[in-house]
């Protein structure tokens, strides 16, 4: 059943805009005054309200009586949504002089988060993360990828999954899981060893749930030389591969390149000859702002990676350690402050550029085939979205084409 939405005083629809390098505001295709048609939860066509009404058998008009602008429903590309307890505490010891790698070395860090995990039962994960969804929808968060990575062991990897693949089944929004029991080494364990059990006891299962799998390269997790043989036996086992790259030392992103990884996450420490690569490279480039608020770093050179030519994602990294901010639009008006980047560069970062890291190709843009998953702010101006620092919320948001949330009424 076909309906016509709007009129949208703007519509961002990325309709032909490019996956890769900078971008300008012309190459937003705007469309003013704009409508929407929809069957069955996919865009038909998009184009001038006026037009849509007078041309069409319609069945029914869903009209928008006051301004609004409409963008495609936010995808947050990296996450790590389930988790229990608090990490206040590391807040307050890091600004009382220790540093992240310190913290973790020490035993504690994301390994207290996978003590609390290991406590928690499932229902318990399962509520806390269903709250934090409700929160992410509010904010335009259509489509969120989420990782596991605070169990560790097959019995509490394997829960972690199962929660998010249960949640996914409760909510409106969709849920996009990864495997990334290559977090940490666990107490106990030698890295190769914990990495071979991986591979061999809880990969299998895993994949029966996801085809997405993690790492984090870094010298204190797991350096390249150990991260390379894992990742190349989780691609023989089927996983397409995302990584933690170089978020405090190098060497990460040019592994992402090298193995054909979806993406190369974090970036902060990433150096002029690495960009390059990355800019020249099918690997998208996913830049978290909110682990740069969270630990008082610098953030990815990010203004670098686009004018390198990188297909450049911003996704809000949510966990209790290093990112507990979690309001992507915030962390994307203030990323753009810093780094000089356009509203159709950071709104692409968020919408089918991150489509792209997870290997999405039927949503990010507003033109016909895409599904309609849509927000609507009530502003006039798309330039007051990123400039309000995420204060200005959509009130109108649409799911599949479904009304998820009407805040007009
Ligand atoms: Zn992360």
């Amino acid at each position: 059943m076909k309906q016509i939405i709007g009129p949208f005083t703007q519509m961002i629809t990325f309709r032909h805009t490019a996956l890769k390098g900078p971008l300008k505001a012309s190459d937003m295709y705007i469309v003013e005054n704009a409508g929407v048609c929809v069957d069955s939860g996919f865009i038909v066509e998009v184009g001038p309200f006026e037009d849509l009404v007078k041309n069409k058998a319609i069945s029914s008009v869903m009209e928008i009586s006051s301004s609004h602008v409409l963008i495609p429903g936010l995808i947050d590309c990296h996450t790590h949504m389930v988790w229990a307890g608090s990490r206040a505490a590391d807040f307050e010891r890091r600004n009382s002089g220790l540093s992240y790698q310190e913290i973790l070395a020490s035993g504690g860090g994301i390994l207290d988060t996978v003590k609390w995990v290991g406590q928690a039962t499932k229902e318990d994960l399962k509520n806390q993360l269903h709250q934090r969804i409700i929160r992410h929808q509010f904010d335009g968060v259509t489509t969120q990828e989420i990782k596991s990575g605070y169990g560790l062991d097959a019995q509490n990897e394997l829960k972690m999954l199962e929660v998010i693949q249960e949640v996914n089944r409760q909510v409106e929004v969709d849920l996009i899981p990864t495997f990334l029991g290559a977090h940490v080494c666990p107490k106990g364990y030698e890295r190769v060893a914990y990495l071979d059990y991986l591979l061999s006891e809880v990969a299998p299962k895993a994949k029966l749930m996801t085809n997405r799998a993690d790492a984090f390269v870094e010298a204190e997790a797991f350096p390249v030389h150990l991260a390379q043989p894992y990742l190349m036996g989780m691609k023989k086992l089927g996983f397409d591969l995302t990584l933690h790259a170089d978020q405090f030392s190098r060497g990460g992103a040019a592994l992402a390149v090298q193995i054909g990884a979806k993406s190369a996450d974090h970036l902060e420490s990433t150096t002029f000859k690495d960009i390059h690569l990355l800019g020249t490279s099918n690997t998208v480039a996913v830049v978290l702002p909110g682990a740069s608020l969270g630990l008082g770093m610098a953030f990815a050179p990010t203004r670098a990676l686009l004018d390198a030519g990188a297909c450049l994602a911003i996704a809000s990294d949510w966990n209790p350690g290093s990112a507990p901010n979690g309001d992507l639009l915030a962390q994307c008006g203030i990323l753009a402050a810093y780094e000089k980047l356009t509203a159709a560069e950071t709104f692409s970062g968020i919408t089918f550029r991150a489509a792209q890291a997870l290997g999405l190709t039927d949503r990010g843009r507003l033109a016909p085939n895409y599904l309609f998953d849509a927000i609507a702010f009530p502003t006039h101006d798309y330039r007051e979205i990123l400039y309000q620092q995420g204060t200005l919320k959509p009130d109108i948001i649409w799911k599949k084409g479904d009304l998820l949330i009407d805040g007009t009424t």
